[in-house]
């Protein structure tokens, strides 16, 4: 930042409202020395599959002691163009109307998209902190899985080091990346959430260390991504049912083959009877 101005408050950490699919992911609160106007900047994340034309929220002031200030309702983010999963905020300078603001609050209240439509957040619910991602790259067994699991789709594991933990409208990635839930395909690396999930079980840890390089089967867990256990399940659930549709093959074919022994005794008894028949004649 220019000498001219100074940070004093800084919050990196990732917020997002409940029923939109927009990120807050840093503010921070700035003084123009010269003039000593305070000044706020929001960067935002767009999680939508859509392009957002134009933004408006609430923004709560208050000083360094946590007293209430004179806020600003609303501010407008005009004439913007922000695609699916960019950044943006970071050209727009808001002046807060009291010169002792250094803490704020934001709230969404509509986001107007490019095609025509509007979502209008009418519940104002407070923001929700994202949780920090959790490293996980001492536990190496579900790194083995996860590294698998990236060659055989062609992703790169380089950053796959993450925890992946779902909140009510968001899911964050092996990559660190933060998805809506609407999506189960990552929007940064392109890993699937119910596999991640699956390989972040330990039950999975100790299946690799018991059977090196088994192959995921993919359809199983597309099929169930709700638990872990549950994909378990499915899978112990579907290896008897396969089971039991050998066994039911193997009866099918003894009994198959039972039936045509039986007819062609039958066949070869009536050829005897026949030939018997014949020589009878013969001598007759
Ligand atoms: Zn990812």
């Amino acid at each position: 930042m220019d000498s001219r101005f100074q940070l004093i408050f800084s919050d990196n950490r990732k917020l997002f409202q409940p029923g939109t699919d927009l990120l807050v992911i840093s503010r921070i609160t700035a003084v123009d020395l010269q003039s000593g106007i305070r000044f706020g900047q929001i960067k935002f994340l767009n999680l939508y599959d859509k392009t957002i034309k134009g933004l408006h929220i609430s923004i709560r002031c208050y000083s360094e002691n946590n007293e209430p200030l004179e806020g600003i309702d609303p501010y407008e983010y005009k004439n913007i163009s922000v695609p699916s999963s960019a950044v943006f905020g970071t050209n727009n300078t808001i002046v807060f109307p009291a010169q002792e603001t250094v803490f704020y609050s934001v709230q969404i209240q509509k986001i107007i998209f490019s095609d025509g439509t509007e979502q209008i957040n009418e519940k104002q619910a407070d923001l929700f902190v994202i949780p920090d991602p959790i490293d996980i790259s001492s536990d190496t067994e579900c790194q083995e899985g996860i590294k698998d699991y990236c060659t055989n789709h062609n992703i790169s594991s380089d950053r796959m080091k993450y925890k992946v933990q779902r909140a009510d409208v968001i899911w964050q990635c092996a990559c660190g990346g933060i998805n809506p839930s609407r999506t189960n395909t990552c929007m940064y690396c392109g890993a699937h959430l119910g596999d991640l999930l699956f390989l972040s079980n330990p039950e999975y840890g100790k299946q690799i260390k018991n059977k090196k390089k088994k192959q995921i089967p993919h359809k199983l867990i597309k099929q169930n991504e709700t638990s872990y256990d549950g994909i378990i399940e499915k899978i112990k659930e579907e290896q008897l049912r396969e089971n039991d549709r050998r066994k039911m093959r193997i009866t099918e074919i003894e009994k198959l083959s039972r039936n045509n022994s039986r007819k062609l005794g039958v066949v070869i008894g009536i050829f005897i009877i026949c030939i018997v028949f014949l020589i009878w004649l013969f001598f007759l």
